[in-house]
């Protein structure tokens, strides 16, 4: 199983628009971060978690030709706003791509996007996708997806594990009964929007915290803002824990 982290920056991306900071100005490629998604390979499937805004350049950055499926995490417009991009795909692939959130997110997609799902809207230039609720673990073409129901501030989201791996951007919270989901992970990709607290995302302190409790064998932060450098994250987090990078790649074992 391929995981490629497609973007790990925050709403607005780093560089952000106009910012002179240290991080934003840095020649680092590693401090470059388009918007938040993931896309895991695996049976044969390319998975793809969020259509962020940057989706084409992402696509176009890591060649990915297919997409099978679409899991959205929830309905915020980093991670929706590429929707259009799937179009793309419809041609290439010939085929209508299934996409799944929980009911929250399927029917605040369906309002904001009413060109693709309302099926008076005159036909042509729009994506063709399928969008199914899910509330619980389902199974696509023979892959466990396992729903990890999180807080992002007052609102009830999605993480999802697949295999061994488990995608938790856009996290404030994680319930009990989502943590027994989260056992025997061989890579947690984890929100960490910045040093200081904040009341959608985890702050890196509560990063670190909520991992030392799943206990993964290894943990990648996302979703980060301009206030994380890489190399001076890099050298404050524990042992077993890092900051993304976009592009950033991973083989895991598949069951
Ligand atoms: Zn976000
Ligand atoms: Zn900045
Ligand atoms: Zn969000």
């Amino acid at each position: 199983m391929r995981v490629i982290i497609l973007g790990c920056g925050t709403a607005t991306g780093v560089p952000i628009i106009g910012c002179n900071c240290s991080t934003c100005t840095s020649n680092n490629p590693k401090n470059k971060r388009t918007r938040t998604s993931v896309f895991v390979q695996t049976h044969k499937k390319n998975i793809l978690i969020d259509t962020s805004t940057d989706l084409r350049f992402q696509a176009l950055s890591h060649d990915i030709r297919r997409i099978d499926a679409v899991l959205y995490t929830h309905s915020h417009a980093d991670h929706t706003h590429g929707i259009d991009e799937l179009r793309t795909y419809n041609f290439v692939n010939k085929m209508v791509i299934p996409c799944y959130g929980n009911p929250q997110t399927v029917s605040t997609i369906k309002m904001n996007f009413r060109y693709i799902f309302d099926g008076s809207y005159a036909a042509g230039g729009k994506p063709q996708l399928e969008i199914t609720s899910v509330t619980d673990e389902f199974d696509f073409h023979g892959i466990r997806i396992t729903p990890i129901e999180i807080h992002h501030a007052d609102w009830q989201i999605f993480g999802y594990r697949i295999g061994k791996m488990a995608y938790l951007t856009d996290c404030s919270g994680i319930p009990e009964k989502s943590v027994k989901k989260l056992r025997g992970l061989d890579l947690l990709i984890i929100d960490a929007l910045r040093y200081t607290p904040h009341s959608a995302h985890f702050s890196v302190d509560q990063a670190v915290e909520r991992t030392r409790i799943i206990e993964p064998r290894l943990a990648v932060l996302t979703h980060m803002g301009h206030e994380l450098e890489y190399d001076e994250l890099s050298r404050v987090l524990p042992e077993g824990m890092m900051p993304a990078y976009d592009g950033m790649e991973f083989e895991l074992d598949e069951a």
